[in-house]
């Protein structure tokens, strides 16, 4: 398969006028296969934010390269390409819609692409559609809630026809009704669209499907597995100041008491299984 996103050996150094440079991403290497379902966890300033803009070309590497779909974001000439194949979904609905109506948000993306007027009008409706907002076409992104907005922002994004979609924690802002729209949304683009995710978060819950996670700290990646390899390493998470899955809290505790329970309870169905066991 190939590598949607390749990074080798890349560093990041936000320069400062005055005052000290910060080094926000350090020798970081790592792959995503096309299709996959990547979870990047990691708390305050480890890096994840400037690693996410390194991948869309917002952001060049200061040491080493990054690539997307073979393409290296330092090819200046391939800036849209890039933007086109792999688009981005921020952590503010409000800052990343631009238009005053659903249909021309959705629109705006395939519009700079310079796509037919006819191909645009099938592209908006089908990409409300995935999101499940058809309805909404008419109204404004203002009357909306936090989890539509998001929405909408993701149908702006497909209709661009994305292969890789990387949201930087686009569920912070939101309620749990809204979060679990948002989510149900990524989960059914990985699945169904077969649409590559980077999905950066501070909820452990929204990883725990993912296919690999990878978990940053100081710029580096401190992590790297999948959920069940990461997840049952309570103590390491709690060091890198990250919350673990309830659940996997209270296996850590009973364990501490003794009680015999396997050591990879991830969801509340094997933990009913084991302690009826
Ligand atoms: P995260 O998204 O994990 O919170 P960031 O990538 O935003 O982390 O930040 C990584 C480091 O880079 C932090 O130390 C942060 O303060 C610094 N940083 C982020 N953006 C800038 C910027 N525009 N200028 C200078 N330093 C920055
Ligand atoms: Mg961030």
């Amino acid at each position: 398969m190939e590598n949607m996103i390749e990074f080798k050996n890349v560093g990041f150094i936000y320069e400062k006028h005055e005052g000290e440079d910060t080094v926000a991403v350090e020798n970081v290497s790592f792959s995503v296969a096309e299709g996959e379902f990547i979870g990047i966890i990691g708390h305050n300033g480890s890096g994840k934010s400037t690693l996410s803009k390194l991948i869309n070309a917002i952001l060049f590497p200061t040491t080493g390269d990054v690539m997307v779909a073979g393409i290296n974001t330092k090819d200046h000439d391939r800036v849209w390409d890039i933007r086109q194949t792999a688009g981005m979904v921020f952590q503010n609905p409000d800052n990343q819609l631009v238009a005053t109506m659903v249909e021309e948000e959705v629109a705006f993306g395939p519009e700079n692409l310079g796509i037919p007027p006819e191909e645009i009008r099938r592209r908006v409706d089908e990409a409300l559609s995935t999101v499940e907002m058809g309805e909404y076409i008419n109204k404004k992104p203002h009357q909306l809630s936090g989890g539509q907005k998001q929405r909408i922002a993701i149908a702006g994004i497909l209709a661009m026809k994305p292969k890789c979609i990387i949201l930087d924690e686009p569920t912070a802002m939101l309620d749990p009704s809204g979060r679990k729209e948002v989510m149900d949304t990524i989960k059914r683009l990985n699945k169904e669209e077969k649409i590559t995710i980077l999905h950066i978060t501070h909820y452990m819950d929204e990883v725990v499907d993912a296919d690999r996670i990878l978990v940053m700290d100081g710029g580096k990646i401190a992590m790297e597995g999948t959920p069940r390899e990461i997840l049952s390493q309570v103590e390491k998470l709690k060091d890198l100041r990250l919350d673990v899955p309830q659940i996997t809290e209270l296996a850590f505790n009973l364990k501490s008491l003794n009680i015999p329970l396997g050591s990879h309870i991830l969801t509340v169905d094997e933990m009913v299984k084991e302690l009826c066991q």
